[in-house]
């Protein structure tokens, strides 16, 4: 007993017809509505319709257990399995790989309102220091999809482009799956279109876009990088992306990525520079040079007697980044290490002479506690220093340096550097 005689009777057979009734029912049937044959009668287009319609799920055994057990709403409902929603399948489908950019769809094909946007193009966009320092005007060529101009978009002569029948222009067609007991429903790309919903004869076919409706063309946009423009900038250009026919251009978007600099490192409008001086230079002054962003060059003076000490940071202001879109420098702060010497005295390796001790005690500040001497009661050993040998003890050496950059009393700026060079 079926639930429905619906399409057994369209196609004027039994429901318990064969399979070889069936298909000699449909045969004779659709050439006799066949569209060809009946141009002036719109009924028979409709009954082709119906006939196909019919003869498609009936051939199909399992279709035909379905509509026998459920009727024609089993068929639509396809059991407990259900299916992916039609946006979800066609967003999958045409969402990833079509086109030159790997698919034009982007999320903008799941939203609910608005009109259908083509996917945006984003790149990014590498700038040097130097570039953000004095701020200038990439030109960044861009592949992008465009309405074919010849045919306009329609792929084909006008009128020459008929919608697909086997998806009725959906590009999509509706499969049935037995999974056990469920019967899944599920979509996939029409075979007679290939998912496109239409159909274009080969000979009407445009030959400037081979019925794509869209053609590749190279476009060269004028990035603005202004000075003192940040990581993560972006710079938009609206409608500037992929066009396709039917949905709105999609944008281009440029993010700015600023390359790391050799010699500078920057925390928003600030400059950080790391100095190795002499000790010469930091006790009795002299000049350091700094190469800037815009070729000039810094010389700074370091005063006799300033005495600059390791990891002290100096500040120059005004000398850091452009403000963004201000009319406003940051700061250029100086991070020092002082070079000690290997060794002070004669070149062949004599400590330093009376004189010269007593030269340097006439400007250095007195010898602490450390290096006073002890209490008179004391009991004393000599010794003096060796090198460490820094194959078997270079890790402890190492370590002792490690808790010297733990430092607490450094300079505060200092921990700015720091973090600045990670
Ligand atoms: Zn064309
Ligand atoms: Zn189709």
């Amino acid at each position: 007993m079926v639930k429905d005689q619906k399409f057994y009777d369209i196609l004027g057979v039994s429901p318990d017809a064969t399979e070889a009734q069936l298909k000699s029912a449909y045969k004779k049937g659709a050439l006799k509505h066949h569209p060809d044959k009946n141009a002036h009668n719109p009924e028979a287009a409709e009954k082709f319709k119906d006939l196909s319609h019919a003869y498609e799920v009936l051939s199909d055994p399992e279709k035909r257990q379905i509509y026998d057990q459920y009727g024609e709403e089993g068929l639509e409902q396809g059991g407990a399995g259900g299916g992916m929603a039609a946006e979800d399948l066609f967003a999958q489908f045409f969402g990833g790989g079509g086109g030159p950019f790997g698919g034009m769809f982007g999320g903008g094909m799941s939203r609910e309102q608005g009109p259908k946007k083509a996917r945006t193009i984003s790149h990014v966009h590498k700038v040097s220091l130097e570039d953000i320092y004095k701020g200038k005007v990439s030109k960044l060529a861009l592949q992008k999809s465009v309405i074919c101009p010849k045919c306009d978009g329609r792929g084909g002569k006008e009128g020459a482009v008929k919608k697909c029948a086997g998806c009725d222009g959906r590009g999509m067609k509706h499969m049935m799956r037995q999974m056990g007991p469920m019967i899944q429903r599920f979509q996939t790309v029409c075979p007679d279109c290939q998912g496109e919903g239409e159909i274009i004869r080969d000979r009407d076919r445009c030959k400037q876009c081979n019925g794509k409706k869209t053609i590749i063309e190279r476009k060269v946009l004028h990035v603005h990088v202004d000075r003192g423009v940040k990581s993560g900038h972006r710079i938009e250009f609206r409608g500037e992306g992929d066009q396709l026919p039917g949905v709105e251009p999609g944008d281009v978007v440029f993010e700015i990525e600023q390359k790391p600099h050799p010699r500078f490192q920057r925390k928003d409008d600030d400059l950080f520079y790391h100095a190795d001086i002499d000790l010469l230079t930091a006790l009795a002054g002299g000049k350091l040079h700094i190469e800037h962003l815009d070729d000039r060059w810094l010389t700074i003076d370091i005063i006799p007697g300033e005495c600059i000490s390791p990891g002290q940071v100096k500040v120059i202001r005004g000398q850091g980044m452009p403000s963004y879109r201000h009319h406003d420098y940051g700061n250029l702060y100086i991070q020092f290490d002082v070079k000690f010497p290997e060794h002070l005295g004669g070149e062949d390796g004599t400590p330093l002479s009376e004189e010269q001790i007593k030269a340097l005690e006439s400007v250095l500040p007195p010898r602490t506690a450390a290096t006073s001497a002890p209490p008179i009661d004391a009991i004393v050993e000599d010794f003096t220093l060796e090198e460490v040998d820094h194959n078997r003890e270079g890790g402890r050496a190492r370590g002792m340096a490690g808790m010297e950059d733990d430092d607490d009393e450094m300079h505060p700026g200092a921990e700015r550097v720091q973090c600045a060079s990670q």
